[in-house]
């Protein structure tokens, strides 16, 4: 592993490439430890190209031979890459060189995984296969033939011919490198079919290693799904006769786009129901989902550069969100999107690793994979189809595929089809592109002779290198209740635009009670904090569920707020409206689960700082303790018949209807369990019959402290199962109490099944200690140094794993003092470690400073 000095990149420096590629041969002889790859490439120089360098990149490539037109020539190797003189007329540029798959720990390129090959090159992974022009405004066809012994070989685009020892593909749709894939091994598949709104057969198929068949059946029904709901909703169809899935256990992330070879970690496609959850299958379902639509958002349309990485996630992940909201329920989706949008984007927005949604600069755009570009690009689309309307929102985006098939494009060109399309001006919108930071809206109220009037006050606060904010255009979704509860004015959207407006509201015989960002219309922080009896009413009276849901989370936040500063005891009014709320069986059982889920020990230690308190983990997981078991104690009888009432007797499916009424059984086991020290949770343990009810009893048991039977049992059960192991690893660690979760971390990093090489046995282990705040901020620093040990050890292998895991840190500053040297000690100690990657030493360094 050699890594050049790190060089910043800036977005204002691009230049396009001086050379257009009009096609692309390659062959691969596989072998483990060196394959030989054969490149044919065939340039045109650009007419109106200043300066016209012929540069290709390239990184850890043996060069056999390089010839132009035939002839032998010596490239000049530069700094990540080679550069020579080109001719002035179109030309064949072939070249051989030699790779080594099996010494390829990083997993970026062509590498090897339980003895098959696979490929990530997104974002510059290609440039570890052959020389090329490694950027992902450069498209062509691409043409492969595979020649090795592997039973199943697979390039993208349409199979060609094939036989003994050999077979071709040919891609006809033109795409930039990083969409390129190549997968070779003993697999087996599968199959079936869809046939497209103009009638054209696609075969499908999902590729997995031998034994897991019968873990297929949800992807490829998802698979069909997403293709039919994007021709419906979209009306984007498939191209190619083809698309295939392969399933790979070592993977840094959860899926690839590829054109027509999506590759998926097997976490994220294989599924069962004694061995997923319904949460692990909606999951896949989405990204399967997602990574299919990419190939209209993404392939078709790409990026012109990287950072214009929202271009394609962004939307593709408001795109994927649309989906899950269609198939399952609109509501839970949005809320759940939205804890997640808090837990990840706001966190990283309020730290030291803030950036905009569209960044101006990076050293490794590996780290810039982040929840800013995906979760936060996908409330950017969110905002603009809430403020042009859905019908303007569709004649823009079919606008978008009109104009810009075949581009690769820039956030511009995406904005200026939505002016195009509806006239507006989005100048001041474009600055959530632009600059980083969680606006923060606040607001009041007056009421005079019928008049309702609401002032809203805007402001962001300063983020790494943008010191001051503009005022940002805001979408509020705003409806009024009255007194008694009825809905007065239906959901209105106002459009903020100044720091400070107002808006009124004409006709109203009492003052109202507003319900405001509704739908959670834009990714802010609503400043202004409302009374007991109000949160009450709402989560009562609410018509937006988002808003419901929103009130039981403020009362939550506040009874937790007042027992970790004041040692206040759990307040009865948040208790009273919740058990209102979840023994009401009028109420969707996924509703009410939602609402029973407690605000996470990170959410509280940033509420806390942010009101200038220094957070105490430890505090704060004692509270949560304390107001767990005042809830069980509270809710006793309501909770003993919701666990009995809804058992789901029929078959298993991971729908969502079947999925709600577990997912509130479950969460009134775990308060039983508060009680009858896990006798239940032992029941339910030992009669489970799928994974989503076995694995919520295991955590409740090891909650208890009387999980030691149950999780050798589980091991034992499925020791033959990586995916299952994984949760049998994370488990243990997340539910381990402060004191003991660093120590239990460290025990499994010396259990025989524990390996640094798998990303996810990795996050299962340590990515759990991470998870798990008050362990892995235990005054000892114990959590700090494990994981410190590990990225050291890690990232010579996997720089992109451990630089992604780094975040971990990246709340440091929120903490006491001691807690604070030791975490700096830490990040020092990783910066200092010889041979540091650039990924790691970028991320290091933003966190310190
Ligand atoms: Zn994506």
């Amino acid at each position: 592993m050699k890594d050049a000095a790190p060089q910043t990149v800036y977005l204002e420096d691009y230049t396009p490439f001086g050379f257009t590629v009009e096609k692309v041969d390659l062959t691969f002889r596989l072998a483990p430890s060196a394959t030989r790859v054969r490149s044919k490439i065939r340039f045109a120089p650009k007419p109106d190209a200043p300066g016209r360098r012929f540069f290709l990149h390239g990184e850890d490539l043996k060069p056999i031979s390089t010839r132009i037109d035939g002839t032998e020539i010596t490239p000049r190797h530069v700094e990540g890459g080679i550069e020579l003189n080109a001719p002035d007329t179109p030309f064949t540029f072939e070249a051989e060189v030699e790779i080594d798959p099996a010494a390829n720990t990083a997993l970026e390129g062509l590498y090897m995984s339980g003895g098959m090959y696979c490929t990530q090159c997104e974002a510059e992974g290609f440039r570890k296969i052959t020389w090329y022009p490694d950027r992902p405004d450069v498209m062509a066809p691409f043409s492969v033939r595979i020649e090795g012994d592997m039973p199943v070989m697979l390039s993208n685009g349409n199979p060609g011919a094939s036989g003994p020892g050999f077979a071709e593909w040919h891609d006809p749709w033109p795409k930039p490198a990083y969409l390129f894939a190549l997968v070779a091994g003993d697999l087996r598949n599968h199959p079936d079919s869809f046939t497209t709104m103009s009638g054209k057969t696609v075969d499908l198929n999902i590729w997995v290693r031998p034994g897991d068949e019968g873990k297929c059946a949800f992807g490829m029904e998802a698979l069909k799904k997403s293709m039919a709901w994007d021709e419906k909703v979209y009306g984007r169809e498939y191209d190619l006769d083809v698309f295939n899935i392969v399933a790979v256990d070592d993977f840094n992330m959860g899926a690839m786009e590829n054109k027509g070879l999506n590759i998926f970690n097997s976490s994220c496609v294989l599924a069962s129901p004694e061995t997923s959850t319904d949460a692990n299958f909606e999951r896949i379902e989405a990204i399967i989902a997602h990574e299919y639509f990419h190939n209209w958002t993404g392939n078709r349309i790409t990026c012109r550069d990287w950072f214009q990485l929202c271009l394609k996630e962004g939307l593709t992940v408001f795109r994927d969100a649309e989906f899950t909201a269609d198939m399952r329920s609109a509501p839970v989706k949005r809320i759940e999107d939205v804890i997640a949008l808090r837990a990840r984007q706001f966190r990283e927005d309020n730290g030291p690793l803030a950036h905009p949604v569209r960044p101006q600069s990076f050293v490794e755009i590996n780290n810039f994979y982040t929840a800013t570009v995906y979760e936060k690009g996908a409330e950017l689309i969110g905002m603009l189809k809430t403020l042009v309307g859905d019908d303007a929102y569709a004649r823009a985006l079919d606008l978008y595929f009109t104009r810009h098939d075949g581009d690769a494009a820039t956030i511009e060109d995406w904005l200026k089809v939505f002016e195009d399309a509806t006239g507006r001006d989005l100048t001041q919108f474009k600055r959530w592109y632009d600059e980083a930071g969680t606006p923060r809206l606040s607001w009041s109220e007056a009421f005079e002779d019928g008049t309702y009037t609401l002032t809203f006050r805007q402001h962001t606060p300063p983020t790494p290198g943008q010191p001051d904010k503009a005022p940002r255009v805001i979408p509020i979704a705003v409806g009024l209740l009255n007194p008694n509860g009825d809905e007065v004015q239906p959901t209105t959207v106002l459009e903020m635009t100044e720091p400070e407006q107002s808006f009124t509201f004409d006709g109203l015989s009492a003052k109202p009670v507003p319900s405001i960002l509704r739908d959670f219309s834009a990714p802010v922080i609503l400043e202004t904090r409302t009374d007991t009896a109000t949160r009450a009413f709402l989560l009562a009276h609410d018509t937006d569920p988002f808003n419901r849901w929103q009130a039981g989370r403020d009362l939550a936040l506040d009874c937790l707020l007042a027992m970790i500063r004041d040692g206040a005891a759990p307040d009865t009014a948040y208790l009273d409206a919740l058990h209102t709320l979840i023994r009401d069986d009028t109420q969707d059982p996924a509703f009410r689960a939602l609402a029973l889920g407690l605000p996470s020990q990170d959410e509280l230690a940033q509420l806390l700082h942010d009101h200038g308190h220094t957070p105490d983990p430890q505090a704060i997981w004692e509270a949560l303790e304390t107001l767990k078991q005042a809830r069980a104690e509270a809710f006793h009888d309501t909770a003993t018949r919701l666990h009995a009432q809804y058992q789901v007797e029929a078959p298993y499916a991971p729908d969502a209807a079947q999925s709600a009424a577990r997912s509130l059984a479950n969460a009134a086991m775990a308060m039983l369990t508060q009680l009858d020290g896990g006798a239940l949770a032992q029941k339910q343990f030992d009669s489970a019959d799928n994974m989503t009810r076995q694995l919520a009893a295991l955590s409740a048991l090891i909650s208890a402290g009387r999980g030691d039977e149950a999780t050798r049992r589980f091991y034992d059960q499925w020791k033959h199962d990586r995916l299952v192991i994984d949760k049998w690893f994370s488990v243990q660690i997340a539910n381990a109490t402060p004191d003991t979760a660093a120590d239990t971390a460290k025990a499994l990093t010396r259990h025989p099944d524990f390996t640094i090489r798998n990303p996810n046995r990795f996050r299962a282990t340590l990515g759990a200690l991470t998870m798990n705040p008050a362990g892995f901020h235990h005054a000892s620093g114990k959590g700090y140094a494990l994981l410190a040990d590990h990225l050291i050890a890690l990232d010579p292998l996997n720089p992109q794993t451990t630089a992604r895991m780094c975040t971990a840190f990246e709340t440091w500053r929120r903490y006491d003092s001691d807690r604070q040297a030791l975490i700096e000690a830490e990040l020092h100690r990783i910066l200092a470690t010889p041979g540091l990657s650039g990924d790691t030493t970028e991320m290091i360094t933003r966190i310190l400073g």
